[in-house]
C-alpha cells in the first residue's frame, strides 16, 4: 500500500462519515461509544518508541495485537517488538503518526464500511481477509496484511 493510496482512502472515510452524519441518531449512538484509548507513547534514547498500553487498545477494538503490530511497523516503516502489554518500535516515531495509524487501522479493519458499526471480527477465508459485522451481517472483504 502506498502513501498516495493512504489519502485517497481517508478521501473515501472522510465522504462515508458526511454519508453517515445525515443518517439517524441511532446509529450515531452506537459510534460514539465507541472510543479507541489514546496511545500513550514514551520516548527511550533517540531510537526507541514505546506504546505503553498497546494491550489494552488491541483489546479494546478486539483485534489481535500481532496483527495491529504487524500492520503499524508496515505503515511507520520501523520494525518493532512486543514488550508485555507495551510496543515498542525500534525507531523514533512521531506520536501524532501512530495515533493518526491506529485510527486508520480502525477505519479499516474495524469499521463496517455498511453500517458504521465497530462490533466486528476478521475472518480469513482462504488467503482472503474479511471483516464480518455482527450488527448488520455484512461481510467486507479488506486488504491483507503482511
Ligand atoms: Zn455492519
Amino acid at each position: 500500500m502506498s502513501g498516495r493510496d493512504l489519502r485517497t482512502e481517508d478521501a473515501y472515510y472522510k465522504m462515508l462519515d458526511e454519508a453517515y452524519s445525515k443518517l439517524p441518531e441511532k446509529r450515531v449512538k452506537v459510534e460514539s461509544r465507541f472510543r479507541v484509548p489514546r496511545p500513550q507513547v514514551f520516548y527511550q534514547g533517540k531510537s526507541r518508541t514505546i506504546i505503553m498500553n498497546f494491550k489494552e487498545i488491541a483489546e479494546y477494538i478486539n483485534r489481535d495485537p500481532n496483527l495491529l503490530r504487524k500492520f503499524l511497523s508496515r505503515e511507520l516503516a520501523a520494525p518493532s517488538a512486543p514488550s508485555g502489554d507495551r510496543l515498542v518500535f525500534l525507531a523514533r516515531i512521531d506520536e501524532q503518526a501512530i495515533e493518526n495509524t491506529i485510527e486508520y487501522f480502525v477505519k479499516r479493519y474495524v469499521r463496517c464500511p455498511v453500517c458504521g458499526g465497530y462490533d466486528t471480527r476478521l475472518i480469513r477465508v482462504h488467503k482472503f481477509l474479511i471483516l464480518k459485522c455482527d450488527i448488520c451481517g455484512a461481510e467486507s472483504p479488506v486488504p491483507p496484511i503482511k
